[in-house]
């Protein structure tokens, strides 16, 4: 079994009522961290990562309203593609979730949602249903933003794509794909043209000509770096050409390196410094999957 029919193996047992359910984290070491794209819905705050019963630092969690993918180059994709190439996240689970309120929001509700908040029918795009890319079908929401993930060029072909419902009265997940065998099936049609919307998003890439676009070559931030160098160098240069001519460091190249001085301390203070390369915590031995989450609301109290 896969970390995620594990996790699903489980979390089935667990809402049955067998207690001894849960998950060793350390035996899926390899496909660990992950990555969940969710719904920003408060009512999941209670379920994850516990659902899935794994640690918390293996958990990388993105939210947004829906759990939406839009198209296979829109900023959550980007940020998926990081979480991948720089958290070094191995798999991807988009989890819609029951009872989601951006499915049961209609346009017409939302219109007069937004006029309450005092935003006016004219500052808003014509097509709400597009442009919040609001649904009907939590299932199929899931399926299309799975799709999307799967095929969009940025997501390698190494990275499993799954895509699961949790019911939010229980704590049950089920799957909607399975990207395991999703990956074994598409594997090899991933390098193929695809057609639609998802093609032409990968077509746009493929067409992209890299001559007619002008990429910064430095990241933000990373100018105050390098002007720390080339003031240092400058400095040493005045310093040396000074010294040869009349024996002696000038006034002027003392006052360079000063101001030298000064941006090194500045960018020394501004600049990101690289993570520690810290040991990671040892993966704790089992982690049980919770009891099935019944969340109950109590109301108060009549106080008369
Ligand atoms: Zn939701």
């Amino acid at each position: 079994m896969r970390l995620f029919e594990a996790i699903i193996d489980a979390n089935h047992r667990a809402v049955a009522g067998d207690t001894t359910a849960g998950l060793h984290p350390a035996d899926y070491a390899d496909e660990l961290p992950v990555i969940a794209l969710t719904c920003i819905d408060p009512r999941l705050n209670a379920f994850f990562p516990n659902a899935l019963a794994l640690p918390a630092d293996q958990f990388i969690w993105l939210r947004n309203a829906g759990n939406i993918i839009f198209d296979p180059m829109s900023s959550m994709t980007r940020t998926l593609a990081l979480a991948c190439a720089v958290k070094g996240g191995r798999e991807i689970a988009i989890i819609g979730h029951t009872d989601c309120l951006v499915c049961r929001t209609t346009a017409l509700q939302l219109l007069d949602k937004f006029k309450e908040l005092g935003v006016e029918r004219h500052s808003l795009p014509d097509n709400l249903n597009e442009f919040f890319g609001l649904f009907s079908s939590e299932r199929q929401n899931v399926i299309k933003a799975v799709d999307i993930v799967r095929h969009s060029p940025l997501i390698g072909p190494k990275i499993p794509v799954h895509g699961l419902l949790l019911d939010i009265e229980t704590g049950k997940l089920d799957w909607i794909v399975n990207g395991y065998q999703t990956l074994e099936t598409t594997g090899s049609q991933l390098r193929e043209p695809v057609a639609g919307p998802i093609g032409q998003g990968m077509q746009a890439l493929g067409n992209f000509n890299i001559g007619e676009m002008k990429f910064p070559e430095t990241k933000i931030g990373e100018y105050a770096t390098k002007a720390e160098d080339w003031l240092s160098k400058q400095a040493g240069k005045i310093e040396t050409g000074a010294a040869e001519t009349i024996g002696k460091a000038a006034p002027v190249a003392e006052s360079v390196q000063k101001i030298a001085g000064q941006v090194v301390e500045f960018a020394g203070k501004e600049r990101s410094r690289p993570p520690e390369m810290a040991e990671p915590p040892p993966m704790p031995p089992k982690i049980p999957m919770p009891p099935p989450i019944r969340p109950k609301i109590i109301q108060p109290r009549n106080k008369r």
